[in-house]
């Protein structure tokens, strides 16, 4: 056995998949899937052959022969906490495609399936997040990103919902006998009332990139190749169409600084408030949550930072999660490439200054386990979910900027292009980025000490904070807030979401409760409608054991299920008294189910370590 990545049992010696025929009937009574997926290998094989599953029951595995042949199959007895259960198959000499038929747990740990009273449409809703580690828990697959595929949907549901996928759209229409695959019987997927969407994805994608919704969703067209698609109708799709409007020129800025964009249509669907991210960079379809319409310019930066994965991530895919930074860290850097453009260079600082900080968090957070803190982490055992932070991202946007600081802008701008032009449409590791780095700017070893950066812990001497004016005055008044100083309504005139978040951020950690309520009295940040600043100024009063705020806390914590603030919010209850860890127990246990499955775990994560 020759592992290719820690988390998949994919064997290196043996092919992988290559294309993926899927058909999926989706029972939203059972939030189950019956499912059928032929599997083309990269080149023909016999013996033994293991693929990744979680909570997955196959039917049955066969050879796509006419008639079929059945291949032995079995699946391991108990599964492994964080990789699941690797199906093996003895495949006859010289397959090189095959088939399966399964279904999906109710608790596949990438589908969250909302009832109707849980949706705003009052239509039944499914959505799928495959990253990390989870595309396995909806077919069986070689679930990593070393092995790219290119499938081709079929979607079968009630004829009152759409769906969307990650993937060209090829046509909504009536099932047909010929196409259910073994999914499920005849009878079934033809049934009167349901309706199959189809879709065909022929740039190959890492299988984390796998995505599809299902539900109430309405669109509206933003521009020649982008529209935005979402569940809540009329009114979210109005605010979404405003707060994305700008995304047509941002794609264009994108092609300037970094290549063509090679993925045909740039969509964004906003999806229900449970969505466990900001946003995912789904090739052709970004997911996002909703809390990133607020009519400022933060939502659009986390859609620049989805964009910026069109190239970063999407084309150029890291090798395994160990080279995470590789997708985020760069990602990361050519977001405020693209925000310094739209926005300005004051915009991009702030943005900065917000992840400087947030790296100097993880540095207090990882303090008994530096490991997390390297570039390149080892992560064998470790579920990937549990350690998820800004490292990856602001440490590696650290480092490539401390490059480009070396060499200077244009020479580092020419080198992202020939970077994006050599690798795109490969999972590469960070061995290779080096080496290519070496090749392409000689001595730059000489100059930055590349094995301290990728390797060492913590954050490297030669790490920088951003300069711009704005960024040093709002550290320089969250300073004076020890002493009792609150900024004035002339300093804040000005402010939007990341301005406050900044200050709140930076504010110290030991303030006294009355400071707390005297900043929320003058300006009402608890009832903000922006998250950022609304979680930071939560935590703070959590921090400073403002119990007049817990209501806040928790409807905060029943509203949205984005992990950005669960993390944060469960952990500062965590780490109070008994009386706010109990608080902390009560409201996840009434809202655990409105939590995305990998949120769910999440939470119980930091509710068991520290409860
Ligand atoms: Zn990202």
């Amino acid at each position: 056995m020759a592992p290719v990545d820690p988390h998949s049992y994919t064997d290196g010696a043996h092919p992988v998949t290559k294309h993926a025929d899927l058909a999926f009937y989706l029972d939203f009574a059972a939030s189950t899937i019956h499912g059928s997926a032929l599997l083309t290998l990269s080149a023909p094989h016999s013996g033994d052959l293991l693929l990744d599953t979680r909570n997955i029951t196959v039917h049955s595995a066969t050879t796509a022969a006419d008639p079929p042949e059945p291949i032995p199959f079995s699946l391991a007895a108990s599964p492994d906490p964080v990789l699941g259960s690797a199906l093996t198959l003895t495949l006859p000499s010289d397959t090189t495609s095959f088939r399966l038929t399964f279904s999906t747990s109710p608790a596949a740990s990438a589908l969250q399936w909302l009832a109707p009273p849980q949706t705003s449409s009052g239509q039944p809703f499914v959505f799928s997040q495959c990253q990390s580690i989870h595309a396995r828990s909806i077919f069986p697959c070689h679930d990593t990103p070393a092995a790219r595929i290119t499938f081709s949907l079929l979607l079968n549901l009630p004829a009152q919902l759409s769906a969307v996928a990650a993937a060209r759209h090829v046509t909504r229409r009536d099932p047909l006998p010929s196409d259910h695959r073994g999914a499920c019987d005849e009878a079934t997927w033809c049934a009167t009332g349901r309706i199959v969407e189809e879709f065909e994805m022929e740039q190959s994608v890492p299988p984390y990139l796998f995505a599809f919704a299902a539900g109430g969703i309405g669109s509206r067209d933003l521009g020649p190749r982008t529209r935005v698609y979402a569940e809540g109708g009329e009114k979210v799709l109005d605010e979404a169409a405003r707060e994305f409007a700008g995304v047509e020129e941002m794609v264009k800025v994108g092609e300037a600084l970094f290549g063509p964009y090679d993925w045909e249509r740039f969509d964004l669907l906003v999806l229900p408030p449970s969505f466990p991210y900001g946003g995912m960079e789904n090739p052709r379809m970004v997911f996002l949550t909703p809390t990133v319409i607020k009519g400022d310019a933060a939502g659009a930066q986390v859609v620049a930072h989805e964009l910026a994965h069109s190239w970063t991530g999407n084309l150029i895919t890291n090798k395994t999660n160990e080279d995470f930074w590789l997708n985020e860290g760069y990602t990361t850097y050519a977001e405020r490439r693209i925000v310094e453009v739209v926005q300005g260079e004051e915009r991009a600082a702030l943005n900065m200054g917000i992840g400087w900080r947030g790296l100097n968090q993880m540095m207090e957070r990882f303090k008994d386990n530096m490991e997390f803190t390297k570039l390149k982490p080892k992560m064998a055992g470790i579920d990937p979910d549990d350690v998820y932070s800004e490292v990856p991202y602001e440490k590696g946007f650290q480092f490539l900027w401390r490059i480009e600081r070396q060499i200077g802008r244009p020479a580092f701008d020419e080198f992202t292009k020939k970077y994006i032009a050599k690798f795109k449409f490969q999972s590469i590791d960070t061995e290779t980025f080096l080496e290519f780095l070496k090749a392409n700017v000689p001595g730059i070893e000489n100059q930055i000490d590349l094995h301290l950066w990728v390797e060492g812990t913590g954050i490297p001497p030669d790490a920088m904070e951003p300069d711009s004016a704005i960024y040093k005055k709002i550290c320089s008044l969250a300073s004076e807030f020890k002493s009792g100083k609150l900024p004035s309504e002339d300093e804040v005139a000005e402010w939007n979401g990341q301005e406050w978040e900044l200050y709140l951020e930076n504010l110290p950690t030991d303030v006294e409760a009355s400071q707390v309520t005297a900043l929320d009295e003058r300006y009402k940040l608890s009832e903000s409608r922006d998250y950022e600043v609304k979680v930071a100024f939560l935590q703070l009063a959590i921090r400073a054991g403002c119990k007049c705020y817990f209501n806040e806390v928790e409807k905060c914590l029943k509203q949205v299920g984005r992990m950005k603030y669960l993390r944060p919010l469960y952990s500062a209850l965590a780490k109070c008294s008994s009386e706010e860890k109990m608080l902390a127990q009560r409201i996840f246990s009434e809202a655990r189910e409105f939590y995305h499955p990998i949120a769910r775990g999440v939470a119980e994560s930091i509710l068991s370590k520290q409860g």
